[in-house]
């Protein structure tokens, strides 16, 4: 056979192994961060934590202050199961709210009673802080920061799973599924392999989890830790 006649073959063969190789490779780190808001709940975590362990996939809680204080236990076990604790606020507190009602003084107790709290259960410093229903403004992250805190705002990495209107709505568990991964399918078209993904202790979460978490281990993403991605985030900018 003339030997021209394998020269359209070769070329397809190459443009192939251009594909897999540049195109279709996966990226060199893709990176999910569990977080989860408003713990500690115990009988969320009695399942929560099992299976994180079983899956061997570390978790970033941001905890409500007046709640954990019932609950140091429960931060004992998170921590000693590799889970990083952070602030979250003494009362779930609206801080914007807070500060134009009682001050700056009320907004450095919310956060910093809170920081008592973990410290004392765990013997770790809290150094994040997601303000609830994720209301900050200037002077509120400025105070945020003076606590010697990253005050977390919402952006190119976070998404907001939207769990607790599932919750709410009793909507099936495959509808939070079926987002969460709608969400990550969108974004890595647009070439984005880093997911901070915003959750709440709730039993449908735990349950969402479950097909969730195989998901992304398929897909080739590896579980971490926020300070991992913000440490990384914040060399990048120079801070
Ligand atoms: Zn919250």
């Amino acid at each position: 056979m003339d030997r021209l006649k394998y020269v359209p073959l070769r070329l397809l063969t190459l443009a192939l192994l251009f594909f897999q190789i540049v195109i279709a490779a996966p990226a060199s780190s893709q990176e999910i961060v569990l977080t989860f808001d408003d713990g500690p709940s115990p009988r969320v975590l009695e399942k929560l934590l099992p299976l994180l362990q079983q899956h061997g996939v570390p978790a970033t809680f941001f905890i409500i202050g007046s709640v954990a204080v019932k609950h140091k236990d429960l931060l004992q076990t998170e921590s000693a199961q590799g889970c990083e604790i952070e602030n979250h606020t003494y009362g779930h507190d609206n801080l914007k709210k807070l500060l134009d009602a009682k001050g700056p003084e009320a907004v450095k107790a919310s956060i910093g009673k809170t920081a008592g709290i973990i410290k004392d259960a765990t013997g770790e410093t809290p150094r994040f802080l997601r303000p609830p229903f994720w209301v900050i403004t200037d002077v509120v992250e400025k105070l945020i920061i003076a606590q010697g805190y990253s005050a977390l705002k919402l952006g190119r990495p976070d998404i907001n799973t939207l769990d607790y209107e599932d919750a709410a709505k009793h909507r099936p568990v495959e509808t939070l599924i079926k987002r969460v991964q709608h969400v990550i399918e969108l974004r890595e078209r647009r070439k984005i392999f880093t997911h901070v993904l915003t959750f709440h202790e709730l039993p449908l979460t735990v349950e969402a989890l479950k097909t969730l978490i195989p998901y992304f281990r398929e897909k080739g993403y590896r579980f971490v830790l926020l300070r991992e991605v913000m440490n990384k985030s914040l060399a990048a900018s120079g801070k």
